[in-house]
């Protein structure tokens, strides 16, 4: 199968779709949250483009496990894989449809994404009746200890901070207006590694810029939010605006948007019950 690497979106165009348009992360993840927050906004963008109704996705193969065959003529949906290669010399060409390497990973090797149309919607296919996989329930208990984070007694005395972050640790007012809103964006800190670079005293210059640093926690925190539908995610659009001026308006950065949506992912898969995609009975 050939990539579609022409039609391959930047996480940066999901990331900034799911920003703008209230309402995109909580139908994606509703139809697709078995997959990651990527995935769910791509397919839920090329079923809008087409007309699909959202619902339940399969490969081919997997609509026939569960007795229902993708209808003739239906065009897949495309859906983004990450492949861990090994590191090849700098000189060698990346290969179609390959994105910037991510540089997080072990020097040996890093993770390049694929696109490939091999996923089709329910209403793509026919046959015998299924359920929609039930929606995983988010326990923040569950999220703190999955994570190895802390939530403490919030201890500043200044009456305009609503939460901080500290190394893995976290805390919220209690008179936060919005405290859904605030644990996220504090959780979000942690989970960028924003704290950890602070604590490595890193110089300012290595450091994620302050207003970068904002507007990815705020864009977690928004995403968390609309997927599970807390309230708090219209504040969440005006925070990310203020401090996207700072930053002199620029578009969100390839690199912070996946960072974004892998720390997404990262607390919501924290929150839900192993139980999820694990296998059971369908
Ligand atoms: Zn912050």
């Amino acid at each position: 199968m050939t990539p579609v690497s022409r039609t391959a979106p930047q996480f940066a165009e999901l990331l900034s779709r799911a920003l703008i348009e209230p309402g995109v992360v909580s139908r994606a993840y509703t139809a697709f949250h078995g997959y990651s927050l990527g995935n769910q906004i791509l397919a839920f963008v090329q079923c809008a483009e087409r007309g699909i109704p959202v619902g339940p996705i399969a490969t081919f193969m997997g609509w026939k496990d569960k007795g229902r065959y993708v209808r003739k003529g239906e065009k897949a949906i495309v859906l983004c894989m990450p492949v861990t290669c090994k590191r090849t010399p700098a000189n060698q060409p990346r290969p179609a449809g390959a994105s910037e390497p991510d540089r997080d990973q072990h020097a040996e090797t890093f993770t390049r994404f694929i696109y490939r149309p091999n996923w089709f919607v329910l209403s793509q296919t026919e046959g015998q009746a299924v359920e929609p996989p039930p929606m995983p329930d988010w326990n923040p208990t569950r999220a703190f200890d999955a994570l190895g984070i802390v939530e403490e007694p919030f201890t500043m005395t200044d009456g305009n901070c609503q939460g901080y972050a500290r190394q893995r640790s976290i805390a919220v007012s209690h008179l936060a207006e919005l405290p859904h809103k605030t644990r996220f964006h504090e959780l979000a800190h942690v989970v960028l590694g924003h704290t950890a670079e602070a604590e490595a005293g890193m110089s300012d210059s290595e450091l994620t810029p302050r207003s970068l640093r904002e507007v990815e926690a705020e864009a977690v925190a928004l995403v968390c939010l609309e997927a599970l539908g807390l309230p708090g995610a219209g504040h969440c659009r005006g925070y990310i605006q203020h401090w996207n001026q700072h930053r002199g308006a620029e578009p969100i950065p390839e690199r912070s948007a996946q960072r974004i949506f892998k720390a997404a992912d990262q607390i919501l898969k924290a929150g839900t019950a192993d139980a999820i995609d694990a296998g059971g009975p369908s």
